[in-house]
């Protein structure tokens, strides 16, 4: 048995402990053991990391964006030398398939550190006005001075990444707080980045929500914060911002339709609203995951006999192994409400297939968070399992009559994060883009977040993007030449 290993926090360009000495078991979700532990960090660390972020923060600031730039295309190379490493660890941890992780923890995130370095350009741009009797109008873009970054599991390192490395490109400095059930590959990443980066600009202090987190968003320190969780826990921080009426950007839980018309291309559409949506790699836990298939009557048992045909081939196991197609749900507790909601799913609901879990799922690794691919099919869309984010691979199929009904449905939820539809009509599909209430709609596509465009929600799924244009505030300047 490996030696398991106690990870550190990175403050101001140094690996600590702790200061409470105390550390969390990191489980592997594939066998239920502990492979290794993470700090249990409080507010001395976050006061500590916090204070270095404020001294580091002018000085990079002031560094010119170029020179910022180059600093952050390192900071990408550790990904080009150490994706592998980083990308098993992250499964090791949350049981994401290796060969998503390789994109969304390993040399995946070398581009998003590329790319996100030109924008530290971008970054210095502002707008300009010529006013009357010749008064000259313009914006200075200028960086809030630290930010909070607060990440949830289901992909820690890219989270990480992603808003780290928009926070720097804005000339601020970040403490980042990684979450308690998978913090392992980023506190690796923080022992990779204390060689590379100035101390005090990236600080990343691990611990649970309350002991951690709480201080972090709450502190007069922050400038602004940037959290991906569920809606839950977005509304505390909400409130714990409040007292120094901190800014935030919110990217929280979902329950989006995945709509298919009677028109649509239905091996695509079968595809799509399966596969491509919900019983993934990351067994459903994706914040986009099409948890509501939405389908025209007249068609829906066409589409059923292709959901079952692909989703038949689905090889639930150990994450490691290419030929998984999904693999366990990142923690027991994670395990207990997933299942939770697949009884009562049997009890208010018809179940269609799957409704297995636990070892019988996958007997070769017994102790292992398995849950199978599951759908439920009901006509009542005010059940649990209709309304609430269930974050596992469990889907509800719903039919409808008219495009009136499919859009009632679809927007007769809390969330509005994201949408699929699955149409060859261009008209009905421009309807459906106007009235869904949602932040992306994906039409005969799904599962594309993209940095090219905003990704953000509607309703009790957040507000505001991760982009460049949020990390920056702008100020108004008029120059009046007498
Ligand atoms: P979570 O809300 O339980 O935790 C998210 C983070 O918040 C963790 O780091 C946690 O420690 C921290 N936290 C908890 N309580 C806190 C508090 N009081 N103050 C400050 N921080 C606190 O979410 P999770 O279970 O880790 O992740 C799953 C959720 O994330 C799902 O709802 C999913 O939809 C959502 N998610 C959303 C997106 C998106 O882009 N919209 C992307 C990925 C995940």
């Amino acid at each position: 048995m490996p030696e398991i290993k106690n990870y550190r926090n990175l403050i101001g360009g140094e690996l600590r402990a702790p200061s409470s000495g105390k550390y969390l078991d990191s489980i592997n979700p594939a066998t239920g053991q502990v492979w290794a532990r993470v700090p249990a960090g409080n507010k001395d660390d976050i006061d500590a990391a916090v204070a270095a972020a404020r001294a580091a923060q002018p000085a990079w600031a002031a560094m010119p964006g170029p020179a910022r730039a180059h600093i952050m295309r390192q900071i990408g190379q550790i990904f080009m030398k150490h994706g592998e490493e980083i990308a098993r660890m992250e499964t090791t941890d949350n049981g994401r398939l290796l060969g998503e992780n390789v994109q969304r923890a390993g040399i995946g995130m070398a581009y998003v550190w590329d790319n996100t370095a030109g924008l530290t350009l971008e970054a210095s741009i502002g707008r300009s006005a010529v006013l009357e009797n010749n008064m000259m109008g313009f914006t200075r873009r200028e960086p809030y001075g630290v930010i909070a970054a607060i990440v949830p599991w289901n992909a820690p390192v890219a989270m990480t990444c992603g808003k780290a490395s928009l926070a720097l490109a804005g000339g601020n400095t970040v403490v980042v707080k990684p979450p308690e059930q998978a913090s392992v590959a980023v506190l690796r990443f923080a022992e990779l980045l204390a060689e590379v980066v100035p101390p005090g600009v990236i600080n990343i202090v691990c611990g649970e929500g309350p002991d951690a987190g709480e201080p972090l968003v709450s502190h007069p320190g922050i400038n602004k914060i940037s959290m991906t969780g569920s809606s839950v826990t977005g509304k505390r921080i909400q409130a714990a911002a409040a007292p120094n009426l901190t800014s935030a950007i919110f990217e929280l839980g979902g329950k989006s339709p995945n709509i298919v018309l009677e028109d649509a291309d239905l091996d695509a559409a079968a595809e799509g609203v399966s596969t491509g949506a919900i019983f993934t790699g990351n067994a459903g836990q994706v914040c986009v995951a099409g948890s509501r298939i939405l389908v025209q009557r007249n068609i829906m048992d066409d589409l059923l006999q292709r959901i079952r045909a692909i989703t038949e081939k689905i090889v639930v196991g150990d994450p490691f192994d290419a030929r998984s197609c999904m693999g366990p749900i990142v923690s027991q507790k994670q395990f207990e409400r997933v299942t939770g909601f697949i009884e009562a799913g049997k009890r208010d609901a018809e179940l269609v297939f799957g409704g297995r879990y636990g070892d019988v799922v996958v007997p070769s690794m017994p102790g292992g968070y398995w849950v199978e691919p599951t759908l439920f099919r009901t006509e009542d869309n005010s059940l649990s399992i209709c309304q609430e984010e269930i974050f596992g691979p469990v889907a509800v199929m719903i039919p409808f009559d008219t495009d009136d009904q499919a859009i009632a449905i679809a927007n007769d939820v809390n969330f509005g994060l994201a949408s699929g539809l699955w149409t060859r009509n261009l008209s009905r599909a421009h309807r459906y883009i106007r009235e869904i209430q949602a932040g992306s709609v994906w039409v005969n596509t799904y599962r594309q977040p993209r940095l090219e465009l905003p990704f953000g929600g509607y309703k009790q799924s957040g507000y505001g993007h991760d982009d460049i244009y949020e990390y920056t505030r702008e100020k108004s300047a008029i120059i009046n030449p007498i």
